[in-house]
């Protein structure tokens, strides 16, 4: 078997026209160069039978992981937190910034544009610092910003090309010029943290908001005769939704009905992921503000019981939630892989298991647990077969 050129075969195959089972895929160097159906027509390099094969999970939200951050700490802590992710799935991200003071919040976009540039991470988001104390989670309210286009002007060319996604609060005086600049400079307006009324978010989808960040969480609860954010941003086809599926944010019936609300195509999973991921309970930052982690559930310290701040969830146990929970699984992968790569701008490139597509996958057992990390047809981890490989 060359090294470049390599088939798995057995597996249930999760591909955009639905699950083959069993399927095989063939890679040619970075590539998914073919798949199919039924038995491979070449002796398999990789018989993965009883397990699944997933496209690459790519997370739109996440701040950090294995006890490492974007948020704060040295350039080897970031590229420690985006390993963390990629070995358990996540085969993209985007580094999510929390709001802090403006000089701060400019040194990060400066040295996540660094990571983004080595290809470590796929980009930026910016969770701040334009949000609504009323609505802030865990997130420091001294540090909120009025939103300002010339604000965004500086933390954009910080991140030299790098900004993907923006979260704002439209209903802050100057949100709409600041909407504007954005979606003229290329970068995704979110709406999140926010304690706008259904009629405000329909304005700022109309002026270019096109993603909800964490929906239902850090905004209004969906009321019948005031829908708030999230009825808006349910309800507009051009928005896609992230939903935080990890059993605490969110519960299993809300994900249910935003899945088929929103559909495969406008479905966004996302970790939210902080530094704790993957670590025991215990004390952890994230960007100004102590958390205490007790019993998996990552909360503000200074407010037991109040705001949960930030998930200690990977994607891959997002994907395994959301399951679990009932969405179908063709959906969760689009949910997990294909909207989000498309939000990038990344649809052609990743995000499905088609040909042409980078070789980024994922392979689960029989109940959607990780068992081995292909990115760019480079295994991150290996699979556990017996076969030659
Ligand atoms: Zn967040």
């Amino acid at each position: 078997m060359s090294r470049d050129h390599l088939v798995l075969a057995g597996a249930r195959i999760v591909t955009p026209g639905g699950v083959l089972d069993p399927g095989w895929i063939r890679l040619a160097g970075d590539l998914i160069d073919a798949v199919g159906a039924g038995s491979a027509p070449e002796p398999a390099g990789v018989d993965l039978r009883g397990q699944w094969v997933l496209p690459g999970f790519i997370d739109l939200h996440v701040h950090g992981g294995g006890g490492a951050s974007f948020t704060e700490g040295p350039e080897d802590d970031a590229r420690r937190a985006a390993e963390f992710h990629r070995g358990r799935g996540t085969t993209n991200l985007l580094a999510s910034l929390v709001t802090a003071p403006l000089a701060e919040l400019e040194a990060r976009c400066a040295m996540l544009a660094g990571l983004a540039d080595d290809g470590v991470i796929a980009g930026l988001h910016l969770e701040g610092p334009f949000l609504a104390p009323a609505r802030r989670g865990a997130q420091d309210p001294r540090h909120m910003l009025a939103p300002d286009a010339a604000v965004f002007d500086r933390l954009h060319a910080a991140a030299r090309g790098h900004l993907r996604v923006i979260t704002l609060a439209p209903e802050l005086p100057g949100a709409a010029a600041v909407i504007e600049a954005a979606t003229r400079s290329g970068v995704t307006v979110a709406v999140g943290h926010t304690d706008a009324t259904a009629d405000v978010t329909m304005a700022a989808i109309d002026a270019g908001a096109t993603h909800a960040t964490h929906l239902f969480n850090g905004m209004r609860p969906l009321h019948h005769r005031e829908p708030g954010a999230a009825g808006a941003l349910l309800d507009r086809a051009e928005v896609t939704c992230e939903l935080i599926a990890d059993g605490v944010h969110l519960h299993d019936l809300v994900v249910r009905l935003a899945a088929r609300l929103a559909g495969p195509g406008r479905l966004v999973l996302v970790s939210d992921a902080m530094a704790a991921a993957g670590m025991p309970d215990g004390s952890y930052r994230l960007g100004s503000l102590r958390v205490t982690v007790a019993g998996g559930v990552a909360r503000l310290a200074d407010d037991p019981g109040g705001a949960i701040a930030g998930s200690t969830a990977t994607l891959g146990g997002v994907v395994r939630h959301a399951i679990a929970a009932g969405v179908p699984v063709p959906e969760v992968a689009a949910a997990a892989s294909t909207t989000p790569a498309r939000v990038l701008g990344l649809g052609d490139g990743t995000g499905a298991l088609s040909p042409g597509r980078a070789a980024d996958l994922v392979i689960c057992d029989d109940d959607f647990r990780p068992r081995a990390v292909m990115r760019q047809g480079n295994w991150l981890t290996r699979p556990a077969v017996s076969g030659p490989r």
